[in-house]
């Protein structure tokens, strides 16, 4: 593996659960090189969301995005590879999807701010990872092992 590996939390939200999208996503991570080391399909409820976007709490729009990410099920995962937490943010796209280029997630799967299918941690903000994978996951959750093909996707 290579030693740059690191580690980023990632979660379809509602709106890409309902729409069928929790496939589509994974492949594209997958495909890209990205290797999934923890995954719970589940219901966030409001302590929970609260805590998850505490940033946000003054926000015009907290008390949408509150009842929107507790709506439905949501896919929390845990993917590992070299600058992940970058690389996913650039597959993501912009936040809002109207503004997303064609080819990243939100781009292609989303037209609405409030509806952009997909979440993960900003890797701008270094704590971000360590804080949302532990408010996800509890240690034992993360899987060990090496993808088979990781000497065809790493020099
Ligand atoms: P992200 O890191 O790209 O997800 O963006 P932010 O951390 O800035 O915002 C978190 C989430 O809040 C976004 O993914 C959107 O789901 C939601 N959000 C941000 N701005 C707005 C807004 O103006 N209206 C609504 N309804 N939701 C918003």
């Amino acid at each position: 593996m290579a030693v740059e590996d690191e580690r980023t939390f990632v979660m379809v939200k509602p709106d890409g659960v309902h729409r069928g999208l929790i496939g589509e996503i994974i492949s594209r991570l997958e495909s890209r090189g990205l290797k999934l080391v923890a995954a719970k399909f589940m219901q966030i409820d409001r302590e929970l969301a609260e805590e998850h976007y505490s940033e946000h709490t003054d926000k015009p729009f907290f008390e949408e995005l509150i009842s929107f990410i507790t709506a439905g099920p949501v896919l929390a995962m845990a993917w590992e590879g070299a600058d992940a937490t970058r690389q996913v943010r650039r597959m993501m796209g912009e936040t809002d999807p109207a503004e997303a280029a064609p080819g990243t997630i939100r781009g292609d799967f989303g037209l609405d701010l409030g509806r952009n299918v997909i979440h993960g941690a900003d890797h701008e903000d270094v704590g971000a990872n360590e804080r949302e994978l532990s408010l996800f996951f509890e240690p034992a959750d993360f899987v060990d092992y090496e993808r088979n093909d990781e000497t065809w996707l790493y020099e």
